[in-house]
């Protein structure tokens, strides 16, 4: 079956051929590689509202949303009439411009930030979010938590979840032992292990930085009291607490996880705040911003560095902020609502052909896992039985359905998903099911 259709993409395996002998592994972001599923990556040519559409012209329902930030779909009219106007006033300018300013007044009055930083990668944005920690605290050390991803930054790529789950890699040869021994990795959804940290080295402590919910495990979210127990244990020992909501943010509430559990009663007194993802439309954009009296150590006003040749760029700005003011309450509710109806189907289609699996969300992102036990933490997701997601991605991909090509990682729906594109969904999940019943080991 899966070969059959390989046979069927002739284009693909033609440019990956091409990409192959002059870009290492054939793509410019691990994942993209198919590496865990198997086959030959689509090569996408165009977008479309819900769908995109691979160079040998077949159509996906697109239920990855280019990692997330395509939120409202393919070529939304309202992103690409701002696009294409700023692009016809001048690419970028190397000045201030009033599209950063919008932006930034757009991102500040969603979130709990006073003050804010663009940048032009998530990676950036968490790389600078820790420089600035260590600066206001003049302490060396982070805490992450095993499973969680926050760009591949040195210090930041110890049992980092994503890519490097994906590919089965175990730390990144490259960093060094001094960027690796500043960084303290504990278990997710562990108390106890932060608890401990803090006892055994606290004063040597600049942050704890954690996903707001982790998607980079699949969607993991954080046990009740789970983030608010990291505020408060960080304020108690002198150090800052880091939310990344590189891809929570903007994406499952309009001012992102933060938002979300302040809504429920829950808030969480995180000190830094990292964007990026939804925040750019579809273009490189992301930010890092927190309370005035931390924002403000960065230069030029204070002793911190940070800079970018092309950040707060023009275009991704008005991408940004298009994107940004069309995510209302409504649209949040339809995505809340879009998810839940794919995640039934595939759940339904599974049960039926008695296969292993555990729905998991936190608000509209979610991951089907490929067993009976809650995921709690990065072990928990790495026992799945990755055989039978393999057999159920390529069922999918086989009736125009694109999933991520990693059992690591969120399913993204996006607001364009309409009746058409659900019944595509629902006729494929069905075989799909069966196939991974036919692989589950
Ligand atoms: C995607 C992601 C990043 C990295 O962002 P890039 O733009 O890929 O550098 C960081 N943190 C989280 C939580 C992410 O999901």
């Amino acid at each position: 079956m899966t070969e059959e259709y390989e046979r069927d993409a002739p284009a693909s395996q033609d440019l990956f051929d091409r990409a192959r002998a002059i870009v290492p592994g054939g793509v410019n972001s691990p994942v993209r590689a198919f590496r865990a599923v198997g086959g030959t990556p689509r090569f996408m040519a165009r977008g479309e509202g819900p769908y995109v559409f691979d160079v040998d012209e077949r159509r996906y329902v697109d239920l990855v949303s280019s990692w997330g930030p395509l939120i409202l779909g393919h070529a939304h009219p309202a992103v690409i009439g701002a696009l294409s106007a700023a692009a016809a006033r001048g690419t970028s300018f190397g000045t201030p411009t009033r599209g950063e300013v919008d932006l930034a007044e757009e991102l500040v009055s969603r979130t709990p930030i006073e003050q804010v930083r663009l940048v032009n990668s998530g990676t950036e944005a968490t790389m600078s979010a820790i420089r600035l920690a260590r600066g206001a605290t003049g302490r060396p050390k982070i805490i992450k938590f095993a499973g969680c991803y926050h760009g591949h930054a040195d210090g930041l790529l110890a049992a980092a979840g994503s890519g490097v789950a994906t590919l089965g890699l175990p730390d990144s040869p490259g960093v060094t032992a001094a960027a690796a021994s500043e960084t303290i990795v504990l278990p997710y959804n562990d108390p106890d292990a932060v608890t401990a940290a803090f006892a055994a080295d606290g004063a040597n402590i600049a942050a704890i930085i954690t996903e707001a919910a982790p998607g980079n495990m699949g969607v993991v979210p954080p046990a009740p009291g789970f983030n608010a127990g990291l505020a408060e244990i960080a304020h108690r020992h002198g150090a800052l607490l880091i939310l990344d909501e590189v891809m929570t943010g903007f994406r499952v509430a309009r001012g992102g996880w933060a938002d979300l559990t302040e809504r429920a009663g829950e808030p969480v007194d995180a000190d830094l705040f990292t964007y990026g993802k939804v925040m750019g439309g579809g273009l490189p954009a992301a930010a890092f911003g927190g309370r005035t009296e931390i924002m403000s150590l960065l230069a030029p006003g204070g002793p911190v560095y940070q800079a970018g040749t092309l950040s707060g760029n023009p275009l991704a700005c008005a991408a940004g902020l298009a994107t940004l003011r069309q995510c209302t309450d409504d649209v949040y509710a339809r995505l809340d609502k879009t998810s839940a109806i794919v995640g039934d189907l595939a759940a339904q289609a599974l049960a039926a052909a008695g296969v292993a699996y555990r729905l998991q969300y936190a608000g509209n992102m979610f991951s089907v896992f490929f067993t009976d036990d809650e995921v709690r933490d990065y072990p928990a997701a790495q026992s799945q039985d990755l055989a039978a997601f393999k057999a159920f991605f390529h069922a999918m991909l086989a009736r125009g359905v694109y999933l991520p090509p990693s059992a690591f990682e969120a399913w993204f729906v996006s607001a364009a998903i309409d009746d058409a594109a659900l019944e595509i969904i629902a006729a494929a999940v069905g075989p799909a099911a069966e196939a991974a019943a036919r692989a589950a080991a």
